[in-house]
């Protein structure tokens, strides 16, 4: 197999930066040879882009993560950070209404700001909905998302949501959650997407997949992912990896290079 990881974080394992070299490795044995570090801070803006010059089959994102506490750009401050070659997407943005609770207008408020930026780089957005699926469509029809696309990373929600957001241009992409045994609904979900939408993504260091759940989750085991979506679909295992990875690069033509 040749897979892209659409959605990691090499900066978050716990071994760090430091430790990248041998994680590569892993994951070049198992199949996986592109990745997409995504940016969850603007603090470690310049982390990221030294491991795109250390390592070109790494590309990042930047933005703050909609529950992130740290520095907050404004629109004008996230496009300067966003418009930079190195750069290929916005976010990860969108809405947590699981993790933060309370009047959370300040949220939408950061997710509308990163689909602006977006739209005035010309760059896809990199999309975290949790317990927020009315409000995440709203706001992508509204900021007029449809204008650069992206991805609902990590998708855990129902097939109407899945639909509403495709229907924006949007991409979907599955995570380890579809290998749990109560994922059941998901599942049904990964049988249906049509496969120029469909993205798959290890989150690592979270959510290992089935047989690694609760392991701290790494790119090389990202496999277990796509033959578990593969068995959904009725499919090869390599036909969801080539059709996941040739949608990589039609969404992020920047990592092409
Ligand atoms: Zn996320
Ligand atoms: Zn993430």
């Amino acid at each position: 197999m040749n897979l892209a990881d659409s959605h990691c974080h090499f900066h978050l394992l716990e071994d760090g930066p430091g430790n990248i070299e041998s994680v590569l490795r892993d994951a070049a044995d198992n199949g996986v040879a592109h990745f997409l570090n995504v940016a969850v801070d603007v603090e470690r803006h310049e982390l990221l882009l030294e491991l795109t010059r250390r390592w070109p089959a790494i590309a990042i994102s930047a933005g703050v993560h909609p529950s992130g506490t740290g520095e907050d750009p404004d629109v004008d401050g996230l496009a300067a950070l966003c418009s930079g070659e190195a750069v290929v997407a916005v976010g990860e943005t969108g809405l947590d209404y699981v993790y933060n609770s309370g009047d959370l207008g300040w949220q939408r408020e950061r997710f509308r700001r990163h689909v602006r930026a977006a739209r005035a780089v010309g760059k896809p957005v990199i999309v975290h909905t949790r317990g927020a699926p009315e409000d995440t469509v709203t706001i992508l029809r509204e900021e007029r998302a449809h204008e650069v696309g992206g991805v609902i990373h990590c998708f855990t929600e129902d097939w109407d949501t899945a639909q509403a957001c495709m229907d924006l241009g949007f991409h979907i992409s599955l995570s380890g959650i579809v290998t749990f045994r109560s994922a059941e609904s998901l599942r049904e979900v990964a049988r249906h997407i049509p496969r120029d939408r469909l993205l798959v993504e290890t989150d690592a260091p979270y959510l290992a997949p089935v047989p690694h759940r609760g392991e701290e989750n790494r790119p090389a085991l990202l496999r277990h992912t796509v033959e578990c979506i593969a068995r959904a679909r009725d499919e090869p295992p390599e036909r969801v990896a080539d059709a996941t990875r040739e949608n990589y690069f039609q969404l992020f033509p920047l990592t092409r290079a």
